[in-house]
């Protein structure tokens, strides 16, 4: 049977690992997104919600200014004295938490009197589920708890992307931390990344059911294609003088395809249209359109593969064998070199899509991906 992974199960195991009761136990979930991708650093819009799927953290309190964090099914517990430095090297998966004591240390301008911090999770990490931000909330909100801090939802979510940024090193926008700090049950959460307005709206999907494909094809943002398409937006920015590609309008695409080589161009397009399409999706989930949904995740799915190239042939196949098995809706979700794909699925079809997509990856050669469903959820909280 599988592990199962809560509040309790994050309490036990600290209690074995460092010998005593934690001071209490926080969580904040995964993310899919339904629809913007690659908008949130371009500051445009998104659509994502919080998964039933978080990663705990249980931590108990020091005082002599070591930090010792353990997660399950990683390796080892590694210990840092911020007494000693303020700014110690961290590398490896440590750096998510550590970054996170560290970026909110400087922000609130307390002191680190030390943590030990047991990690566990149930986000698949890599598939575009942002076990990243996951675990970032799960430790910033239980920061600001421990400390008192006051800090509000919004800035514990930058505060994330900050740790992400500059102490991990990935230039990823903060979407994912949003969607994990603001998720509420049956909401996806719709965030405008210029403004940071943000604001739940309910998805009524009544007897649909949101299927994740896991391609397993595991991505790092901290390398790679994600920075290169953040590299070609702001290289946009500068051709185009402005400020963000948000305030390239449509009818500013003629003059953005005579200034810009031809591939930076398509990955100006796709960001304009796909913040569009992220505005007539909140339209079409209100009215419960869902043929409109379908072809607002299907137009979003080419602009990614085609245009943002960041789809891969497994993604595509995620996405076309749900389609051809009945889901009314299916793109890639995240950053795209691998990780997942969602689809939209009536509840009583999920098995036979599902049996279809493993289908169509066995007869391409491919090793099936994992399939489950995700629910919309509430976001970071305290547990225990
Ligand atoms: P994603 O956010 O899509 O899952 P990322 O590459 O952004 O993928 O982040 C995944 C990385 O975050 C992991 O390789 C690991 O370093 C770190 N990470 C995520 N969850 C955990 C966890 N529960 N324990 C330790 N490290 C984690
Ligand atoms: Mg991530």
């Amino acid at each position: 049977m599988a592990l199962t992974i809560d509040a309790a199960f994050a309490a036990r195991n600290f209690e074995e690992l460092y010998g005593y009761s934690p001071e209490g136990v926080w969580s904040a979930p995964g993310r899919a997104n339904l629809i913007g991708e690659h908008t949130d650093y371009n500051a445009g819009l998104v659509l994502p919600f919080a998964i039933n799927r978080r990663t705990f953290a249980a931590i108990g309190l020091r005082t002599d200014g070591t930090v010792r964090v353990a997660s399950e099914g990683f390796h080892g517990v590694i210990e840092v004295d911020f007494g000693v430095q303020s700014t110690p090297a961290l590398e490896g998966w440590s750096a998510y938490p550590l970054g996170v004591v560290q970026v909110l240390s400087e922000l609130t301008g307390h002191a680190v009197e030390g943590f030990d911090i047991y990690l566990a999770s149930d986000v698949p990490t890599g598939a575009g589920l942002s076990s990243s931000a996951a675990i970032e909330c799960a430790v910033a909100i239980a920061l600001n708890d421990i400390w008192d801090a006051g800090l509000s939802r919004s800035d514990i979510a930058l505060a994330g992307q900050r740790a992400e940024n500059t102490v991990v090193g990935a230039p990823t926008g903060f979407m994912d931390q949003f969607a994990s700090m603001f998720g509420e049950p049956d909401s996806a959460i719709f965030l405008d990344c210029r403004s940071m307005d943000v604001r739940a709206v309910p998805l009524g999907l009544g007897d649909f059911e949101v299927l994740v494909m896991d391609t397993q094809e595991k991505h790092s943002h901290a390398t790679g294609g994600y920075a290169s398409r953040r590299k070609a937006c702001d290289s946009a920015v500068d051709v185009m003088g402005v400020s963000t590609l948000r305030d390239i309008t449509t009818d500013m695409l003629d003059e953005a395809q005579q200034k810009l080589d031809e591939e930076t161009f398509r990955r100006v397009k796709h960001v304009v249209t796909e913040n569009i399409r992220v505005e007539n999706a909140v339209a079409a989930f209100g009215a419960r359109d869902f043929e409109a949904i379908g072809e607002l995740f299907a137009a979003s799915h080419a602009s990614m593969r085609d245009d943002f190239e960041i789809s891969t042939p497994a993604l595509d196949l995620a996405v076309e064998s749900s389609l051809e098995a009945g889901a009314v809706a299916a793109r890639m979700t995240g950053g795209g070199f691998g990780g997942a794909a969602i689809a939209l699925v009536a509840s009583a079809q999920v098995p036979e899509v599902m049996s279809a997509v493993t289908e169509a990856f066995t007869a391409a050669g491919y090793q099936p991906p994992l399939q489950f469903t995700v629910v919309p959820s509430q976001g970071a909280r305290r547990d225990i």
